[in-house]
């Protein structure tokens, strides 16, 4: 097996691309299609600040690493969610990589700021999903830091895995406001900073791959509370059709983002937002607290 780029002994097999590189092309073919990704959609310059969400996971460490290879301007938020020895191990990796690099990093530990943790709010709310909880909380507090240091851009490391299951999720339950506003990039709007996904063309596999050929470090505990969690169920069962059907991931969501997303967008009018009584934060119309500080404080 040769490496289709350089004819060198190939030590990576990308099956849905029927393609083989070895470890130095492997690590350009990655970055390209972050570079192909961020190009393509215009998601932002180089002259622009950008905000990633770094978990410490294998992908959102291999972003952050890529961006920083590629001289974006780039400011890293980790958000400690009191999740007990996983959140320990995720902030030391974090830290760890941040101080080794020279790169900026910011910590926002929310029972710190908030006065409860990540753990607490799900005890509290024992009839919601943890997961919903959770991106709650991380969707609000990057979208506030964010605001806070002007940054033009947040950049998430969702995969092609996620984006399929969280498309795939949407449609089991035909929530059709859901399923239009899934996208890759999503522009500002009164409150809200612009989001981008630059991973949406690569699988978690071959973000694990990146990450280990290029010794960044990465948390391997897995979060306790996805046990069980729709989206991994949703994962697993696009891992079984992969193999069958190499590739489905990919035709699944090019093709949503090339032709399904304008047709579900057409029939879908745009909630408004009002500010959020408390935080000021956006909030749909018709509710007087976001949900973040509804949660704080502990309201059903
Ligand atoms: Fe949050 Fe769920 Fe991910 Fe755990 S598995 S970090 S609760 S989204
Ligand atoms: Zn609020």
């Amino acid at each position: 097996m040769k490496c289709v780029r350089c004819g060198a002994r190939a030590s990576v097999r990308l099956r849905r691309h029927r393609t083989s590189f070895c470890e130095k092309c492997y690590t350009l073919y990655f970055e390209r299609q972050v570079e192909r990704a961020i190009e393509e959609f215009d998601m932002f310059r180089k002259d622009e600040k950008v905000l990633v969400a770094v978990s410490g996971g294998k992908d959102s460490m291999s972003l952050w690493n890529v961006l920083l290879e590629k001289g974006y301007r780039v400011i890293a938020l980790h958000i400690d969610l009191g999740i007990g020895q996983y959140s320990r191990s995720s902030r030391g990796v974090v830290e760890k990589f941040a101080k080794e690099k020279g790169a900026e990093l910011i910590v926002y530990d929310l029972k710190e700021r908030y006065g409860k943790s990540l753990r607490t709010l799900i005890k509290e709310r024992k009839k919601l999903v943890p997961c919903r909880i959770c991106g709650t909380v991380k969707r609000y507090v990057m979208n506030r830091v964010a605001l806070e240091h002007e940054v033009d851009c947040v950049v998430t490391a969702h995969t092609l895995d996620d984006c399929c299951a969280f498309l795939f999720a949407s449609l089991l339950s035909w929530d059709l406001e859901q399923i239009s506003r899934q996208d890759v990039l999503l522009d500002a709007g009164e409150g809200l900073v612009r989001k981008a996904k630059p991973l949406y063309r690569l699988t978690d596999e071959e973000c694990r791959l990146y990450a280990t050929i290029n010794s960044i470090p990465f948390v391997h505990e897995k979060c306790p509370y996805s046990r069980g969690a729709i989206s991994i169920q949703l994962k697993d069962m696009f891992d079984q059709l992969e193999k069958k059907i190499p590739s489905v991931k990919q035709q699944f969501y090019f093709g949503f983002l090339r032709r399904g997303k304008k047709a579900f967008q057409k029939n879908v009018k745009e909630a408004s937002l009002v500010p959020c009584r408390i935080c000021g934060m956006p909030t749909i119309e018709g509710r007087d607290l976001c949900f973040f500080c509804t949660l704080m404080r502990g309201e059903k």
